[in-house]
């Protein structure tokens, strides 16, 4: 479980990155990863912040390329998520496939790996891959239920890159599937299986019919365990500053007085899920941030209980966008690159020119 720690230790965390083990072994299931994403995606920690920290330290743009990359993914999604967020914000699924709630796809290391996300709330990203393969390009399901079902276990669950994960595995956009087969997941777990449907070339594996035992699906209602509101105590005189599940910045207006409201909408969490594990995750690092008190409800209990004419600020979200706030914008790397680009590489290249400059 990720733990919960000062801005300060954040920074340390960041300090003890060793670019080039993240870039030699950040595919092993083992492998120098950051594990930052549960602070990254809930906004605690930006990835302008981790990228600024790591060339301070002298790092060159090409020691830093591949971490850099995945930053930029996070950028990348979730630019895509502001042009598609109508689209991907999806109702919740009354089903999903059994295989996923059970640990029983029959592939070891993705069995494992299953158990401990709803212990640990992370998986590594190549599982995460293997997984979304099996469900979609082997079991031919619909990405739909079983990314609702990852967000919701996920500490670093969020709706445009998990949703975009899910469409880049399956080749949306007319782009090519995400295919592995048994030797590659031997290889990046450190397993040694050989029984498994997917032991198999990866010319035969496009071409094999939908397992049996990954078809059978099964109701599944999450239960989501919000808190209770804090008694607000407003200051009438002050504006507020409005927290989510996706932005719980610790230096957000840091030493300036505002009132500091945590708001949790059910309707949100109704479309969007999340287990105790993650509720948990995102209540103890609110905390963390002084003055801050608790409002669960939705906009309109919350005009009723608010009825300061003062100011209310957010930080832009496409989930969180109501006439009733103005929004200051988000960290990005590079905050001028905005909207959709045809590929991923296609923005990267547009960054490094920046960068490089
Ligand atoms: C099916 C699927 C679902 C996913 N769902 C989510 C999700 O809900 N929330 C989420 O934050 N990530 C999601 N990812 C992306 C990725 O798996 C995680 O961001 C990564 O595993 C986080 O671990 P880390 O911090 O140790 O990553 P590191 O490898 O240490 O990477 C450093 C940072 O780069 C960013 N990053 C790394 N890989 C990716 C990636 N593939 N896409 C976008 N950003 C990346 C993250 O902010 C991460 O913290 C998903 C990937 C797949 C294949």
């Amino acid at each position: 479980m990720s733990e919960i720690l000062s801005f300060a230790q954040l920074m340390e965390k960041v300090d003890a990155i060793d670019p080039i083990a993240y870039a030699q072994t950040r595919n092993f299931t083992n492998g120098s990863v950051t594990k930052l994403s549960p602070y990254i995606s809930r906004g605690i920690l930006s990835t302008n912040q981790v990228a600024t920290r790591l060339f301070q330290k002298g790092y060159s743009m090409k020691v830093l390329e591949p971490l850099l990359k995945e930053l930029l993914w996070r950028d990348y999604f979730q630019r895509l998520g502001q042009v598609y967020s109508q689209e991907w914000d999806t109702p919740m699924v009354s089903e999903v496939p059994a295989f996923l709630l059970d640990a029983s796809s029959e592939v070891q290391a993705v069995d494992q790996s299953i158990k401990e996300l709803e212990q640990n709330g992370y998986m590594h990203n190549h599982v995460r891959m293997y997984l979304a393969s099996i469900t979609l390009n082997f079991a031919k399901h619909h990405y739909n239920g079983p990314a609702k079902w990852l967000f919701y276990h996920l500490l670093d669950g969020d709706f445009a890159s998990n949703t975009a994960s899910w469409l880049w595995v399956n080749g949306d956009r007319g782009k090519k599937k995400y295919w592995a087969n048994q030797e590659n997941i031997n290889y990046y777990t450190h397993s040694f299986q050989v029984d498994s449907f997917l032991n198999l070339s990866y010319e035969e594996l496009p071409e094999i019919p939908s397992p049996k035992h990954l078809e059978k699906m099964i109701a599944w209602q999450p239960i989501v365990n919000l808190p209770k509101s804090d008694d607000l105590l407003l200051d009438e005189n002050l504006d507020c500053l409005f927290y989510t599940p996706y932005n719980l910045d610790p230096n957000w207006h840091k030493d300036e007085l505002f009132n500091r409201i945590l708001w949790l909408q059910p309707s949100y969490f109704k479309r969007w899920p999340c287990s105790d594990n993650v509720i948990r995750f995102i209540l103890n690092n609110a905390r963390q941030i002084t003055g801050l008190q608790v409002f669960v409800g939705e906009l309109e209990e919350l005009q009723q209980v608010m009825k300061t004419k003062r100011k209310w600020l957010m930080k832009e979200h496409p989930l969180f966008k109501f006439g009733a706030f103005e929004y200051e914008d988000r960290d990005w790397i590079v905050p001028a690159l905005q909207g959709e680009f045809p590929s991923f590489f296609n923005y990267w290249n547009k960054v490094s020119k920046v960068l490089n400059r």
